[in-house]
């Protein structure tokens, strides 16, 4: 019995706790696209698009940075697919 309640709070902790992450998460976001949920990111000098995980994004600076949430969202922007990470 008090196993079973014990497991009970466990389990409440644990979703709390990751509610508690995801809203976190979500603050983080400013502007209309949230970083986070962007797979293609853009560079608004050269008007290539990359995967968020491309090396290239690394080396871009910050306000160069324009996010898209899809390949078709980039494309139909002007943007063209970067020849490394192919996305
Ligand atoms: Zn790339």
């Amino acid at each position: 019995m008090t196993k079973r309640i014990t497991a009970l709070i466990l389990t409440l902790v644990l979703l709390l706790g990751l509610t508690a992450a995801v809203g976190a998460a979500t603050l983080d976001c400013t502007g209309d696209v949230c970083p986070l949920s962007s797979s293609y990111i853009g560079n608004a000098r050269t008007h290539k698009f990359h995967y968020s995980d491309c090396r290239y994004v690394g080396r871009m600076n910050e306000d160069n940075k324009v996010y898209f949430e899809s390949r078709d969202e980039a494309i139909d922007a002007g943007y063209v697919p970067c020849k490394v990470c192919r996305p």
